[in-house]
């Protein structure tokens, strides 16, 4: 069985075949999906969609959504945290974390909410005992920091594209690190090398579905020009994506799926 660690399944692309998109991810092995909050506004319609379809869910604030969130936001998830706390789908605190690349949130003022939105987030993991679902892109270091300053019980740095070095400090921190999708891309060199290298105890997967398409799946600009929509990934893609892995660390299919669905457990407990 395959474990999606990270699907934004509530997402508007889904809106048209969700029931679908939920029955090829168990034609395809997927047994469980882990589904993160993005905002406030979204935390009941996570929560419903994981006990319809019998997946699991995360509530937080992502960072790009600290934009338009507010302090109160921040008592809404505090008090959804308790509300929930014996909800056995309810299994992180997430997805949480600071993003350094969108050139729009890369000013002094947003980089600042972004961190106000990143401590508060993991002091309430803290204090209701949950793991996090991370949000890393360019901002390794900054959240390692944030991990040493207020320690979690561990967690997920999701769509990992770091250095062996912030990967291994992860890890040291009771990290799984989340890979998927732009491990199909031949040119990601160092991504591949990275999930190549890393010990298999290290590694979940997912799909960051509808994001992150793999290869087969993905448009060029050239292509959306002439109209042809952005491939939309989904979590029945997992197994052809992990097959990507499977090859690169000449390991089966199974072994791969024993390992990587045990590992997600061990991040997240509650998905046993
Ligand atoms: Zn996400």
């Amino acid at each position: 069985m395959w474990i999606d660690t990270h699907a934004h399944l509530d997402a508007a692309e889904f809106e048209p075949d969700r029931a679908a998109v939920h029955l090829r991810a168990r034609a395809a092995g997927v047994g469980i999906c882990v589904i993160p909050a993005v905002e406030a506004g979204n935390f009941d319609t996570v929560r419903l969609l994981a006990h319809a379809q019998q997946d699991a869910y995360a509530l937080g604030i992502h960072p790009l959504y600290t934009p338009q969130a507010n302090e109160a936001d921040l008592a809404k998830l505090d008090a959804a945290l308790h509300t929930h706390h014996d909800d056995p789908r309810l299994v992180a605190v997430g997805e949480i974390g600071l993003d350094g690349f969108v050139p729009e949130l890369n000013n002094s003022e947003a980089l600042a909410k972004q961190q106000l939105f990143y401590k508060a987030q993991l002091k309430l993991a803290q204090q209701h005992q949950l793991p996090v679902i991370l949000h890393v892109r360019r901002s390794a270091d900054l959240l390692l920091k944030g991990l040493r300053d207020t320690p979690v019980v561990g967690g997920i740095a999701h769509a990992f594209n770091g250095s062996m070095q912030q990967a291994q400090a992860f890890i040291a921190l009771g990290f799984k690190l989340g890979f998927g999708g732009a491990l199909t891309y031949d040119r990601a060199l160092q991504l591949r090398s990275l999930a190549t290298e890393l010990p298999l105890s290290a590694i979940v997967l997912e799909t960051d579905a509808p994001d992150i398409p793999p290869h087969w799946l993905y448009t060029t600009a050239e292509q959306r020009a002439a109209g042809q929509p952005q491939g939309r990934n989904e979590p029945a893609e997992l197994p052809r994506i992990a097959q990507v892995l499977a090859d690169l660390r000449d390991i089966s299919l199974d072994a791969l799926a024993t390992a990587t669905s045990a590992n997600a457990r061990e991040a997240l407990p509650r998905l046993q």
